[in-house]
């Protein structure tokens, strides 16, 4: 059976996102962006979830046919009903032109059916609902008799200690009613959505807020190719209402905004930096918040990955789990620089570690200095949690932290070139172009997740976890590095 002829529900949530994504989809494939590598491991956590939620309901049999071989997979969902099962893994149901897999089917007393989709979020989503209601509306319509519907998600209040406990290890939501009011939307929306792909014209849906939620669109580059590099999208926070509003006056660039047109004060800052080319300083914030700076000053960044399935005893389900740390240490204005650095070895749990390093190397006095401290206050809370003996120390480092995004983040130092953003990879490139990310092994957040993960595998040479590890270290030394040069600019820029 050709998937031509047939909407899968992944299609279904894409056309339900934007019925044009769905169209460029099955007519325009080739314009789809390569997956990238960070989506592709969350698409694989997410099927190693999907195969530890089965052992939540152990016994039942697994459709094997793949999505290439439909036809089989109904035809052995068929004979696996027939036989009397009563738990199904990855059962294929098509009724209404419509094909859906699911992740769990249990047998409620004689003749009726609870649906379990499985997800590695920590929490229900409107898209989760929305994807099991045609789920259930496609498996009624072949009638199946479905008694309840829910959503198994990630629990992120369990701690593990010792062996998974599935129990505890997945919440499930049961989400029969919230499927059943969408039920009549369902068989609308699915007559619509046939209509779309059997069209050959290219639904004439603009870019809106829908390209970026509930999902990143694998059409961005596509339908976003005219828009200019810094553009009216880039004001930060300014709403759909008033992008729209702009664009029907004929405005695309942010220089050609009219003079009286309604703008935050941020993005006015912002206006006004890109049509002077020139940075906005506030003075006196940034002063404030510099005097609040103690010596010794500790530069320090995080590095983390959330893995769904708690690797270690004491971590929960997509956790933040810190497993390297990078620390530059001025100890006084005329002191020069010390730098030091904690990388996990990949093969045990590196909190341990980096706790010790975190309590020896800092010092019981002077600012804890990370770019946007949330995360790094977030990191050192949790860690707090998990490690009494020394949650005193990690909780007063927390309390000394200071953030060195404030100035960016706050709009006191607004400049074109970071076109709207604050990032420390727009930022510094602007303010300390001898310092770039770019040629590094690892040259992102994700870059880094991807190589600890890599060295959890155990699959590594020497060579290549040497060699990894070497790039992770370059690259939060770099992080760390970069905040001390930012804090002299702000100091530059007040002085
Ligand atoms: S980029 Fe936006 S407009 Fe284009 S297909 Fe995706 S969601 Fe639709």
């Amino acid at each position: 059976m050709s998937p031509k002829n047939y909407l899968s529900k992944s299609q279904y949530i894409r056309g339900l996102q934007c019925p044009k994504a769905l169209w460029l989809y099955r007519h325009n494939f080739e314009l789809m962006r390569k997956t990238p590598a960070s989506l592709q491991r969350i698409f694989a956590q997410g099927h190693a979830v999907g195969e530890i939620a089965r052992q939540r309901f152990p016994g039942g049999i697994l459709i094997k046919a793949d999505h290439r071989h439909t036809a089989e997979a109904l035809e052995e969902t068929a004979a696996a009903l027939n036989s009397g099962a009563s738990i199904l893994y990855e059962a294929a149901f098509l009724a209404d032109n419509t094909l859906v897999r699911t992740d769990i089917l249990v047998k409620q007393g004689l003749d009726s059916w609870s649906l379990y989709e499985v997800k590695s979020a920590a929490e229900v989503k409107d898209i989760h609902i929305q994807d099991i209601a045609v789920q259930r509306h496609v498996a009624e319509r072949t009638g199946l008799k479905v008694s309840s519907a829910c959503l198994m998600h990630m629990n992120n209040r369990y701690t593990r200690k010792g062996s998974l406990e599935l129990e505890k290890l997945f919440a499930i939501v049961n989400l029969t009613d919230e499927t059943l009011f969408l039920k009549h939307g369902i068989s609308v929306k699915l007559t619509e959505l046939a209509k779309i792909v059997l069209s050959n014209r290219e639904p004439p849906t603009g870019i809106g807020q829908w390209c970026s939620a509930p999902h990143d669109c694998d059409f961005y580059e596509h339908c976003w190719k005219d828009i200019p590099d810094y553009s009216i999208y880039d004001l930060k926070h300014l709403s759909w209402e008033k992008l729209v509003e702009l664009r029907q006056k004929g405005v695309m660039e942010i220089r050609d905004i009219p003079d009286g047109f309604p703008l935050s004060p941020q993005q006015a800052l912002q206006l006004l930096a890109e049509k002077n080319q020139k940075a906005q300083i506030n003075h006196a914030e940034i002063s404030k918040h510099l005097r609040r700076l103690r010596y010794p000053l500790h530069f320090l960044d995080f590095e983390t990955i959330s893995p769904a399935i708690p690797p270690y005893d004491n971590s929960r389900p997509l956790e933040q789990l810190p497993f390297q740390a990078s620390l530059h240490v001025q100890d006084r204005p005329e002191s020069g620089l010390r730098h030091l650095e904690y990388l996990g070895n990949g093969r045990e749990d590196p909190r341990p570690g980096l706790v010790d390093f975190l309590c020896n190397s800092t010092s019981s006095s002077g600012s804890v200095i990370a770019y946007n401290k949330e995360f790094e206050g977030m990191c050192l809370r949790v860690l707090a949690e998990h490690f009494p003996d020394r949650s005193k120390e990690l909780l007063a480092m927390r309390q000394r932290l200071w953030d060195s995004a404030e100035s960016f983040s706050k709009a006191h130092f607004v400049h074109p070139g970071f076109k709207g953003k604050w990032s420390i990879k727009k930022v510094l490139p602007v303010l300390v172009p001898e310092m770039t990310y770019a040629g590094l092994a690892v040259a992102n957040g994700e870059d880094a997740q991807a190589a600890y993960i890599q060295l959890m595998s155990g699959k590594l040479s020497p060579e290549e976890a040497e060699r990894l590890m070497a790039g992770l270290k370059e690259y939060c030394g770099q992080d760390t590095l970069a905040m001390v040069r930012l804090v002299e600019v702000l100091r530059n820029a007040v002085a």
